[in-house]
This record gives structure tokens, C-alpha cells and sequence, in this order.
């Protein structure tokens, strides 16, 4: 196994993690398994290989899970609700949802929304619920 690819990839850091013209996330999919991470790993951490190519997931998923959270942080004021979403060609991803009804039926579909202005404190991406409630699996 070569990994000497993997020296070439930029550090975790300054990869892009988003695309604001698509308002997509921006990850990473294994050319050898196609399994896939957010954000990108320079090594698949499925199979080891150096081949991950930078991949647009779809701006829509399912919340399958979420918890509220009672405890502030800067930039979030308590309560506020974390969820893992799932993207339908991408992994499970974690992060806030806003705009939910107590106590919503899962899955439930969401949207990707990412911040127009990043000196705005608190998370720079967020899901917000479409709308649509539970998706349709004929049309994911
Ligand atoms: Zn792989």
C-alpha cells in the first residue's frame, strides 16, 4: 500500500468543507471502496487507501436522531438541538438543527444551511426541516 498520495493532501484543516455557491458540504469519497467522510480524509478509513477524491454531497438528508441541549456555548444560546443527519450519497454527519417542532417524526427531511457571514458567531452550517416530513425512499 502506498500512502505517499496522502502526503500531498492538504492538512485536515484548510480543506474545503463546503460549497456556498452549491450550499453543499464537501468531502471526501475513496476512489478504491467509495466510502465516504466528512470532511475529507487524506487515507480512506475504511480500506487505507491514499485515493480519496474530493466529492459535493446532496444538500438534503434525513435527521435520524437528535438530543437538546441545555448547556450554552458561545454562539449558542440554550436550548439547542444537535442531530445526525444522514446524506443520501455521503456519511452521517452531526450538527444543529433549527426551525424543528417538538417532537418530530424520524427520519425527518432537512436541508443544509451554511452562514452567509462567517463573524457571525455559532455554527457556520446548520440542517433546517424542508418541509416535505418524512422522506419518500422511491425519490432519495
Ligand atoms: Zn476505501
Amino acid at each position: 500500500m502506498d500512502l505517499t498520495a496522502a502526503l500531498e493532501v492538504s492538512p485536515t484543516g484548510s480543506r474545503r468543507r463546503a460549497d456556498s455557491v452549491v450550499g453543499a458540504l464537501v468531502g471526501g469519497r475513496c476512489v478504491e471502496c467509495s466510502a465516504t467522510a466528512w470532511p475529507r480524509r487524506a487515507v480512506c478509513h475504511r480500506c487505507g487507501s491514499a485515493e480519496v477524491a474530493e466529492t459535493t454531497f446532496a444538500p438534503v438528508g434525513e435527521l435520524i436522531t437528535y438530543t437538546t441541549v441545555h448547556v450554552p456555548r458561545p454562539g449558542l444560546e440554550a436550548p439547542y438541538t444537535l442531530g445526525q443527519i444522514s446524506l443520501p450519497d455521503g456519511p452521517l454527519v452531526f450538527g444543529q438543527v433549527r426551525g424543528m417542532s417538538e417532537e418530530p417524526a424520524l427520519p425527518l427531511r432537512v436541508r443544509l444551511a451554511l452562514s452567509s457571514d462567517p463573524a457571525i458567531p455559532g455554527p457556520w452550517y446548520w440542517f433546517e426541516p424542508t418541509g416535505q416530513g418524512t422522506p419518500d425512499p422511491a425519490t432519495t
